[in-house]
């Protein structure tokens, strides 16, 4: 039947993190007892000071629809939470509220490009940056990096992707999926590039802020010169452990932030009330009040570099916040292992999950060929059980 569907949705690619997450399951049904590295998502619970907001909020019958960019009081918040953790100006009628960060980015991109507009994205990147450019018949143009970069993009790179084409920048640290994050000297040399270009606008996804690991984080909006240009994305899924809640947040020059409040006006009429409520109480908290999930992560970072760093063919690097580790695993291209060829990143992710059963994601879902990625956002136990079966199969 897919002929009967729109080319739109047909020329959509499925995202490799849920296929990779549905075989998993798959096989976990056929009895395999599988381990899964492969969704980006904390193991952790919502914090009960925030799941009590959500419940009083219920109690106190919040019911109706909420305002579309989202209720004044969290707009508010929000307005607050951008001047203490990143010295960020912003007014309420700049924020838009939305069902998670993936919802702001896609309203941003839906209001911003147009078909043939060219989207720059430093790979590797987030898997839904280049499907949701694709939904707006944008072009996406990848800035390519490797492991002995740190997987960062330099700026005579960034000024050699630019056309009169380029709209935007989908730029993010902490970075998905390869962990890495720039640091401010980095940020304004890639600003003193865009700087040259006033026709480009900058989408700065920062949701994984919080998760850092020493490294002090740093907005692209805080850039004088960038402010105008720049869209601050970020949610509360990583920091606060609230995926299914699904809240994400933008900071935008006015006119921008209007434009994502009609679109979405059309589209979802603003995001969950209770879920809106408790939002509130989480973006005012002191970030140490989830430090323990962030200490958690590092004590994991630490071990599953040390243990795969044990295994002949991982080329690491030391990825400072995030919960994954983006291995470059090009060694093995052209080896036979348990009788398969691997030429891919595909065909080692593959080999892991089918002889190991160990699932990953491989790095081509992210512009990066030559890696897969892990999370750590599993317990220490099946972390270690997860690199003792990898070690086991390749050895
Ligand atoms: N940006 C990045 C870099 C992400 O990794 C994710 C979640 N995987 C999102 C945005 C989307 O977040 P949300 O769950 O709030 O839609």
């Amino acid at each position: 039947m897919s002929n009967l569907l729109s080319d739109r949705i047909n020329s959509l690619p499925v995202s490799q993190t849920l296929a990779m997450a549905a075989k998993a399951r798959e096989l976990k049904l056929a009895g395999k007892d599988i381990i899964s590295l492969s969704l980006g998502e904390p193991d952790f619970n919502t914090p009960d000071f925030i799941k009590d907001a959500a419940i009083e909020a219920i109690n106190q019958n919040y019911n109706s629809y909420t305002p579309v960019d989202g209720y004044a009081e969290l707009k508010e918040a929000i307005c607050v939470k951008f001047k203490r953790d990143n010295n960020l100006e912003y007014q309420p009628n700049q924020i838009v509220v939305s069902t998670g960060a993936k919802q702001s980015i896609a309203n941003i991109a839906q209001v911003l490009l147009n078909p043939g507009d060219e989207v720059l994205l430093p790979a590797p990147y987030w898997v839904s940056y280049s499907a949701i450019a694709t939904l707006c018949e944008a072009k996406f143009v990848e800035i390519s990096s490797s492991i002995d970069n740190d997987f960062k993009i330099t700026p005579e790179q960034l000024q050699a992707a630019i056309t009169p084409k380029t709209k935007m920048i989908f730029f993010n640290s902490p970075n998905n999926p390869c962990g890495s994050m720039y640091n401010e000297e980095e940020y304004r040399a890639l600003a003193a590039v865009l700087e040259k270009h006033p026709h480009i606008y900058i989408l700065s996804d920062e949701i994984y802020e919080h998760i850092n690991y020493g490294t002090e984080t740093f907005s692209f909006a805080s850039i004088e010169s960038m402010y105008d240009r720049t869209i601050t994305v970020n949610g509360l899924a990583k920091a606060f452990a609230m995926t299914g809640w699904r809240i994400g947040y933008i900071g935008a020059p006015v006119w921008i932030a209007k434009a994502c409040n009609k679109m979405q006006g059309q589209i979802t009429s603003g995001a969950n009330c209770i879920a809106q409520r408790a939002a509130i109480t989480a973006v005012l908290a002191p970030i140490s009040k989830i430090k323990y999930m962030v200490d958690e992560f590092k004590t994991r970072r630490d071990m599953v570099l040390e243990l795969l760093g044990e295994i002949d063919g991982f080329k690491l690097n030391i990825p400072d916040g995030a919960f994954y580790v983006f291995p470059d695993i090009s060694a093995f291209f052209g080896k036979t292992i348990k009788g398969t060829k691997i030429n891919t990143a595909s065909d080692f992710s593959m080999l892991l999950l089918e002889e190991a059963n160990v699932a990953t994601v491989t790095g081509e879902a992210f512009g990066a060929p030559a890696c897969i990625r892990m999370s750590y956002a599993a317990s220490v136990e099946q972390l270690k059980e997860a690199i003792n079966r990898i070690k086991d199969v390749l050895s």
